[in-house]
This record gives C-alpha cells, sequence and structure tokens, in this order.
C-alpha cells in the first residue's frame, strides 16, 4: 500500500541480505523480492502488481527461481537471509511466454492502431512483443463473451479485455475508498462487477478514474473528450501541473496533443499530498478551457443597451424586488434592452436553462481593441473615484488565479485606487475559520495536513462533506481508518463520508457551539483535558470552563437533538485519544455564529492538547484551489500580503515603502459589506471584478442583482460570460487556468507550480497582464516581465513564505514555512512550541450558543443547506461547459428526506417549487435518505435553479460571512 504521510518509526527494522542475479541487497527484514530487485536495479515484469497497491501475486507473471521446487511470486515473497534469487533464467522466462500465450487467448483481436488501453499502457501487448508471442497463434474464439459497458460518460468497460488481475478492485477500493468493483460469476463468466453487477454509470462509481489508470490491459478504458482521439504518451506532450478545482491541489500530468492544440488526457502524479490520486474533476474536467463559448476579445456594452438591467442604475431600494421574486431561476431578462448587433457570430449554441445565453446577452455588448477597453475601464474607474473618493472603488479577487494575481489584484487596487476595498470568495468560505483562527492561534492556515490523519488515534470530520468536496483527501481519512483511526463524523447530512465514520452524530443544523460546548463539558467532568497543555500553551482556560459548565450533555441533547450519551461517547473518545486533528468545512463557517463554531473547535483540540504534535490539530479543509494562497497574498481588506494588518502599527509604513505609494489606513469593505454598500448613498460605485461570479455565488441574490444593476461603471475580467458580466460595461477576456503559469497553495499550505499547457484562445490574455496594463494606466509604474518576477516580490513582503523560489518548489511544491525547500518538504506540524499569537499562547475562547438568524415556521418549515455537489464547482462556470462534469450531474434538485417529500405528495424526479421571503425556483425533486427529517440540500451550482435565490444575507458578525447553511423554505409540488 502506498505510504501515506507517516511519521518515521525511531525503531531500527532487523535487515537480512539476498543476491539477485548476483547483486547482493541488503534490505529491511519483509521486503519482497520484487521490491529488492528493483532497489538492486533488476525489472522483473508484473501485471497484477504496482507498487501503489497491495500486492496479492495473483498473475504469476512475476515468479523468479529462489532454488525452491516451484518458482516464487516475487511482488509477494520476502526476502531471506542469504536467499539466492534468479529473475530471468530460461525456465522462469519460458513460464512468462505461456502465461501470456494464455492470457492472450481470450483478448480481443489486437486493434490496428498497435495501443489497445487508451494511454498506450498495455503491459498485456508489452509483455506479447517482448516474448514473441500473440494471441493469433491460439485457436481460441476472441473474445471471453463477457460483454462491454459503455455506461460510463468517461470510461469504457471491456470486459473482454479483462484478466481479472484485480488491480482494479484495489485500486478502487484500498486507495480511493469507493469500494465500488468486486467480481461476479463463476469459473470462465467470472468478471469485474460494479456494485451488484449494474452497469458502470448506473452504479455508486464516482467516476475517479483510478481504476482505468490501474488497469494494465484494454479493460478499462478513457474514452476520447470533446472527439480529441487519445493517443499513445509517446506522440504526446506531458505537462506537469496541479488540478484547479479544489483545495486539496492534487498533482497531475496533462497530456497533450500539439498537432490538434488540446488535452487528450489527464493523469495522477506522485506528490504527497495526492499521490497520483484524482477525482472525476481533475481527471476529465479540463475541456471547459476547449469551450466554443470562450471569451476571446474585449467587449464593451454599447450605448443603447444602456440601462443595463430590469433595474436602471438609477434605480435603488426596493424596486422590482417582488418582480423577481416569482421568477424561476437567476436568468431571464438581466440584459435590458438593446440591438442586436448584425453578424454577431460569437457564443455558442443557446442551452436552455443551464448557461447565460450568449445569443442573447452578446448583442448588447460590441468588439472593441484591448487598448480601447483598458483605456476606458482606467478612464472610467478613475471618474468614479474622482467623484465619490477611494471609498466609491472596491474589488473581488479570484481564489481560482494564481498567487502572483492575487497579490498584484490586492496591489493595484490599493496603490490605484488608494483604499482597502478588495476581497474574495474566502469572505463566502472559511472567514469566520480564518477569524477564529488568528485570534485562537495567531494564523489563518492549518496547523496540519489532511495527510497527517494516518498518525491520529481520532479524527473529528465536522460541517464538512469531504468525499464531493475533497474527494482526495476523503480517500487519505478512508485509507487511515482501515489502518485503525476512528472517525467521528459530526454533521446534520449523512453524506459519504458517514459510511466510512466509526460514528456520525447527527446534529441538527446551527448546534454546532451546543455540541462542542457539551463535549468540552464532559472532557473536563471527566478528568480527559491535558492539564500541563492548558498550564503552558493556554490562556483563559476558566472563563473557558466556566461557559462550558453550563452545558451538560442533557442541555447539549435538547438543543442539538443528539442523545446525551452520544454527546458522552464522543467526549469519551476523543478525550482519551493520545493525538486528535479535527477537520472542519463550510457547515461550521457558514453560519452567523460561524466563528463562535470554529472558536469551540479549537478550544477543544487546545484543551486535551491535541495541537503541535504528529496526528494532532486544526484544519479547515479550504475548499478553491487557491483560497488559501489568494488570503497570504493580501487579498482581503483587513490585511496586507501574510496577513499583516492594515491598521497596525507600523505595518502600512512598511508596505508603503515597498510599494512607493500611501496607503489607506482604514480596513476596507468584505464581499457582503461591498454589496451592501453600492445601494447605499456615498457607498462603492464602481467595481473590478476578476474572475468572480456573485450574481449566483452570493447569498439572496435579488439584492446582488439590485447591486450590480445600480454600480456606476463594472468591469468584469473572466473566461466565461458569466451571470455577472451580464451586467458589465466592459468586460475583458482572460487566460484560463490551463493557459498560463503560476504557483498555487493549496489547504496544507503546499506551494505548486501551475504551468501553461494551451495556447489562449484569441486575444485572451494572462490575469497579471491585465492588471498591470491597468495599473500603468492608472500611472503605477509596474514593468513585470514573469509570473516568477512578482512571486520574488510577493515572497520578499511575507515571512511565511520566506525561501521560496520558483525554482526550489520542484514538481511536488513545498510547504510553507519551510527553512530549507532545496532538502526539505516543509513543516507538516505547526506550534510545537509556540503558538504565532502576540504571547505565544492559544488564546480559548468561549461561545454561548446562538440560534440560527432565520428558524422554520408555519410558512416555511424547512431548514435549507447549500452546498457542492462532487461534479460541480461554485457557480458551475467551468464545470457545465465540462462534457464528462455535465453529462454526470446536468440537473438541478432539492434533495428531501423520504417523509418531508410524501408529505408533500412529492415524487423522485418530479418538478418543485421551493421559496423562501427572498425567492422562488423550479427544480426537481431527489428523495434522500442522507436528509434530516426537516431539512433540504440544494446545491448552488445552476443558475436555472439558483440556490442563492433563496439564503438569507445575514452575516456572522467577526469573519462577515453568510450564512448559507440555515434558512427557511417550503417546497411544494408545482
Ligand atoms: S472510476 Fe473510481 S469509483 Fe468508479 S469504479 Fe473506477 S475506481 Fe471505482
Ligand atoms: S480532489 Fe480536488 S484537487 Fe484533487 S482532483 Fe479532485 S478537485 Fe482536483
Amino acid at each position: 500500500m502506498t505510504a501515506l504521510q507517516e511519521t518515521p518509526a525511531p525503531t531500527s527494522v532487523p535487515t537480512v541480505t539476498t543476491t539477485i542475479d548476483g547483486h547482493e541487497v541488503t534490505v529491511p527484514e519483509g521486503t519482497t523480492i520484487f521490491d529488492a530487485a528493483r532497489q538492486a536495479g533488476v525489472d522483473i515484469p508484473v501485471l497484477c502488481h504496482n507498487e501503489r497497491y497491495d500486492p496479492v501475486g495473483v498473475c504469476r507473471m512475476c515468479v523468479v527461481d529462489t532454488g525452491g521446487r516451484v518458482f516464487a511470486a516475487a511482488c509477494v515473497r520476502p526476502c531471506e537471509d542469504g536467499m539466492e534469487v534468479r529473475t530471468a533464467t530460461e525456465e522462469v522466462e519460458r513460464s512468462r511466454a505461456v502465461l501470456t500465450e494464455l492470457l492472450l487467448a481470450d483478448q480481443p483481436p489486437r486493434a490496428e492502431d498497435p495501443k489497445q488501453t487508451t494511454t498506450g499502457d498495455n503491459l498485456l501487448l508489452e509483455l506479447a512483443d517482448r516474448f514473441d508471442v500473440a494471441r493469433e497463434t491460439t485457436e481460441l474464439p476472441c473474445g471471453s463473451g463477457r460483454g462491454a459497458d459503455s455506461s460510463n460518460p468517461v470510461i469504457d468497460v471491456n470486459h473482454d479485455a479483462c484478466i481479472l488481475c484485480d488491480r482494479c478492485v484495489r485500486a478502487c477500493d484500498d486507495i480511493q475508498g469507493n469500494d465500488v468493483i468486486g467480481r461476479s460469476g463463476k469459473g470462465y463468466a467470472t468478471r469485474i462487477a460494479f456494485d451488484l453487477n449494474d452497469p458502470m454509470g448506473a452504479s455508486s462509481c464516482v467516476t475517479c478514474g483510478e481504476c482505468v489508470q490501474a488497469c494494465p490491459t484494454g479493460a478499462l478504458t478513457n474514452k476520447p473528450i470533446r472527439g480529441i482521439p487519445i493517443r499513445p504518451r509517446e506522440e504526446l506532450d506531458a505537462v506537469d501541473s496541479v488540478c484547479p478545482y479544489c483545495g486539496v491541489g492534487c498533482a497531475l500530468t496533462y497530456w497533450v496533443d500539439r498537432e490538434r492544440g488540446a488535452i487528450s488526457f489527464a493523469e495522477g502524479r506522485d506528490q504527497p499530498g495526492s499521490q497520483s490520486r484524482l477525482c472525476v474533476k481533475g481527471r476529465y474536467g479540463w475541456d471547459y478551457a476547449a469551450s466554443p463559448q470562450r471569451l476571446t476579445v474585449p467587449l464593451i456594452r454599447i450605448d443603447s443597451a444602456y440601462p443595463k438591467g430590469p433595474l436602471s442604475r438609477d434605480v435603488r431600494g426596493d424596486t422590482n424586488v417582488d418582480n423577481d421574486r416569482g421568477r424561476a431561476g437567476a436568468g431571464g431578462e438581466r440584459s435590458g434592452g438593446g440591438r442586436r448587433k448584425p453578424g454577431d457570430k460569437r457564443g455558442g449554441k443557446r442551452k436552455p436553462g443551464g448557461l447565460v445565453d450568449y445569443d442573447e446577452v452578446l448583442p448588447y455588448f460590441r468588439e472593441a481593441t484591448w487598448d480601447e477597453a483598458l483605456d476606458l475601464v482606467a478612464r472610467r474607474l478613475r471618474e468614479v473615484h474622482s467623484a465619490g473618493g477611494p471609498g466609491a472603488i472596491a474589488g473581488f479577487g479570484s481564489a481560482k488565479c494564481s498567487n502572483e494575481e492575487a497579490y498584484l489584484f490586492q496591489k493595484l487596487i490599493r496603490t490605484g485606487f488608494g483604499t482597502n476595498n478588495v476581497d474574495h470568495c474566502t469572505r463566502l468560505c472559511h472567514a469566520s475559520s480564518v477569524a477564529a483562527l488568528f485570534e485562537g492561534v495567531g494564523s489563518g492556515a492549518v496547523s496540519t495536513t489532511y495527510g497527517d490523519v494516518v498518525n491520529a488515534d481520532v479524527v473529528i470530520i465536522t460541517g464538512s462533506n469531504p468525499t464531493a468536496n475533497h474527494p482526495v483527501a476523503s480517500s487519505f481519512f478512508k485509507q487511515a481508518r482501515r489502518r485503525g483511526t476512528k472517525i467521528i463524523y459530526v454533521d446534520p447530512r449523512a453524506s459519504t463520508v458517514a459510511e466510512h465514520a466509526d460514528m456520525h452524530v447527527q446534529l441538527k443544523p446551527g448546534t454546532d457551539v451546543a455540541f462542542y460546548n457539551s463535549v468540552m463539558h464532559e472532557v473536563i467532568r471527566l478528568g480527559l483535558i491535558d492539564r500541563d497543555f492548558i498550564a503552558e500553551r493556554t490562556s483563559n482556560y476558566d472563563e473557558l470552563a466556566r461557559t462550558v459548565a453550563d452545558y451538560p450533555p442533557e442541555r447539549g441533547a435538547q438543543i442539538t437533538g443528539v442523545d446525551a450519551d452520544t454527546i458522552r461517547e464522543v467526549a469519551r473518545l476523543w478525550g482519551e485519544a493520545g493525538a486528535g486533528v479535527i477537520y472542519w468545512g463550510m457547515g461550521i463557517s457558514q453560519h452567523t455564529t460561524g466563528t463562535d463554531n470554529a472558536r469551540c473547535l479549537i478550544a477543544l483540540c487546545s484543551i486535551t492538547g491535541n495541537v503541535g504534535r504528529p496526528g494532532t490539530g486544526l484544519h479547515p479543509l479550504r475548499g478553491q484551489n487557491n483560497v488559501q494562497g489568494a488570503s497570504d497574498a493580501g487579498l482581503i481588506p483587513m490585511f496586507y500580503p501574510d496577513y499583516q494588518g492594515v491598521d497596525r502599527e507600523g505595518t502600512r509604513e512598511q508596505f508603503e515603502q515597498a510599494w512607493g505609494v500611501p496607503l489607506d489606513p482604514k480596513r476596507g469593505l468584505t464581499v457582503t459589506e461591498i454589496i451592501g454598500s453600492v445601494l447605499k448613498p456615498g457607498g462603492v460605485r464602481g467595481m473590478y471584478m476578476l474572475g468572480e461570479n456573485p450574481f449566483l455565488s452570493d447569498p439572496n441574490i435579488n439584492k446582488v442583482r439590485k447591486a450590480l444593476s445600480a454600480l456606476d461603471f463594472l468591469v468584469v475580467q473572466d473566461i466565461f460570460l458569466t451571470e455577472t458580466a451580464e451586467f458589465a460595461d466592459v468586460i475583458l477576456p482572460a487566460t484560463s487556468y490551463l493557459e498560463k503559469d503560476g504557483s498555487y497553495t493549496n489547504t496544507d499550505r503546499r506551494v505548486q507550480l501551475g504551468r501553461k499547457v494551451l495556447d489562449p484562445p484569441g486575444q485572451a490574455r494572462p490575469d497579471w497582464e491585465i492588471e498591470q496594463e491597468l495599473a500603468r494606466r492608472l500611472g503605477l509604474d509596474w514593468n513585470y516581465e514573469t509570473p516568477q518576477e512578482i512571486f520574488d516580490e510577493m515572497v520578499a513582503l511575507m515571512p511565511s513564505y520566506k525561501n521560496l523560489r520558483y525554482d526550489n518548489l520542484g514538481l511536488s511544491g513545498k510547504l510553507y514555512p519551510n527553512a530549507d525547500p532545496e532538502h526539505t518538504d516543509g513543516t507538516i506540524v505547526m506550534f510545537d512550541e509556540r503558538f504565532n499569537t502576540d504571547d505565544g499562547l492559544a488564546h480559548l475562547v468561549p461561545a454561548q450558543w446562538l440560534p440560527p438568524k432565520e428558524l422554520p415556521d408555519a410558512e416555511y418549515p424547512l431548514v435549507l443547506n447549500t452546498g457542492r455537489l462532487l461534479e460541480h464547482w461554485h457557480t458551475g462556470s467551468m464545470t457545465r461547459r465540462s462534457f464528462a462534469l455535465d453529462a454526470i450531474s446536468p440537473v438541478a434538485e432539492v434533495y428531501l428526506h423520504p417523509k418531508d417529500a410524501a408529505e408533500r405528495g412529492l415524487a423522485h424526479g418530479q418538478m418543485a417549487r421551493a421559496r423562501s421571503r427572498r425567492g422562488v425556483i423550479e427544480l426537481q425533486v431527489r428523495i434522500s435518505h442522507r436528509e434530516q427529517l426537516g431539512n433540504c440540500f440544494i446545491p448552488f451550482h445552476f443558475r436555472e435553479a439558483a440556490a442563492n435565490l433563496l439564503t438569507i444575507d445575514e452575516i456572522d458578525p467577526f469573519g462577515k460571512i453568510p450564512e448559507f447553511k440555515f434558512c427557511a423554505v417550503q417546497v411544494e409540488a408545482l
């Protein structure tokens, strides 16, 4: 099995010395002959074996002569002291040739194209060539007659080519922990089976493609995407990069067909945090970049298209809200009047309901040169700035862009406009976690990695759905459990991870503070606290203890709906553990009590001494691929790069000196405050929106609609015409992730390089170049030639990134902090001696439970929870343009408990109406045993049924994060 990020055992292991083909090799006891041979530079052929999987020794291709009565399978036979191994005697080679011929006997005919797998990695055919045998030498009919299965949109199954080596079974079960593949049938009819022998596309398969990567024949193969044939590796270029979707930041290689200018396929690449694994988004979700709907030329709104939307820029207040309420979806008449421009042929095909309708929107814009568009943007933003002062300007940057682009964006807003009104989507995901972590431990980043789970006795995964949102991290959790780590899953939904947990605590939504206070109450009562740690490494314990004294398990049970014994059991398991980590997600952070929720987690870890050692710590699982990096780079209104407070004594002066201009001494507005400010007199009037789509991502989007319509000037820089771009005055076409170089920081603090894979379409330009062009037009003297130059400037201002350079990040990236990146991977466990707070102590901050802001009532009796699906990403602008992801998950659905559905007369698949006090949407019903009675779940990716029409824009007072996880709704038949 692949090694996890395990702390090396300090004890020395006994060794044995074996001779392999005349080479003497000394290896730790237990090492297989196969591994020892590799160490000695001797290659032994295999079929069923791969170093990533536990060896099973079923195919016998690796047999070697050890001098015994029978040959030994090298992949499973351990070396012995004094053993003499011969790996390629005549008899051994003959045995392998016969075996190859037998395996070939019932294979499908060899394709004219010499490759049979989609990547050309057909080990069986390589062996056939090596031993000069062919299927045609036998007289058996072609194929085993076990059939084929094409039901998955991107994976083909050809059972005839399967040799039952079980590599796919081990890949699916042991590596990814998906447990989909087994075997069915008997004798010659035996074949791999998905679930209960279901078609792959109808099974519980999550299309991670790990089995395709594992298959040594042509039984499991990738299908071409967008008609790009999958060619053998030797005809393709390999570009090592990083997945652009979630905060796990899996390392991958894109195999590029230069003739076609397209990606042929992607595969996982080794790196400590992903170990060659990918999920469906990383492996199959890259073709959005080739969408015909890419923006390729700057666009300027034509004069006759004003006012911009159904809400004129002059109209404020509540106008049209009632009209908006009856609407089923976020699309519609936003683009206002205007004439279609004759001859305008841009845009892709109309897609009812799914995406912005280019045919409808583009007539309101005209093409422009870059100079014309950039001059206009600079002039209009300057005018807004002159009229309203620095506070009239605001910028939303993007957590999808690189560190360099985030750094430049905040620098542009701060130095070009003299305001700190710059923020990004961290405000919508973990702002409250960061607020609590800063206050508690003096750092917003994780204190340990997700791979460190393997060193934990117990972990709590809470308010998170990692199998959907951090799939590869979840595979580490699942693997760790198989090796003995206990998993306590605390979440109102019974997500898939509940099936991999030792305990699922299904608390009522919005009751986290009460639950964790009760757990702490019990930990203290049982004496399971770490008194030394509390005394030496924390402050304010007495106040915390006084607060949680009011939360005995019985009271906790009353509030949370979890029985008192379960609370006691969680406290005992956690308190008795030698090492524990808490991993949390947006079910903790996206509440009006998000900061309090995170404070409780910090306190629970701290009072039990579970910080600063291997297998202990605090890990908010970050959402976007670069939300950690964008925050580190200063894309937040209260901090310069590296969380150096804009209002902290001496810091502003330091940055003024570095950047050469006076800076705003006040904290800026956050995402949610900026939207609110637009609708107030004297508020924000002009915005620069880089890669953000608040029209779908922000809460209560009728309010966002009004704000975007009311702006005096809006420039949107993106790769597609998003819902937000429909409101723009100018749209600037940017390159996608795949078309530029840059660095990205994952949830573990791993800084990695994303490399340019494809040429940009049309006139699209990298975001950093566009930012620089604008900066120059605003009078700033910027002359960056490469992202690397920007990175170097940024690192010089960020103590945490000290020592990191493009040329020492390597292929796996490096964790920060890192004292010696040339020789080490970086720091896994933080705070081993002191916390980053001023006094070096963890500050324990007690919290009282408060109910959510909008409770269910007779009119709106259900609690709405919103979130992501495995296949989609945020507002869907990338994933809904990816063939695989859209094919697997094309429809907006509301997930309902069977009883709630039955009470409303709703059947699975039926269309329903979901409404809240803020809006109405129409979508399909999914009956789901994962929901609690009285709760429903709606993913927020779907424009045609935008969940954020329903959500409430109440925010946490500290992190300013909206309560995406709780509002009152009704769902009813149409
Ligand atoms: S694609 Fe992934 S989940 Fe599906 S069968 Fe293969 S390994 Fe299992
Ligand atoms: S787990 Fe995240 S980073 Fe890894 S492949 Fe999936 S989406 Fe990409």
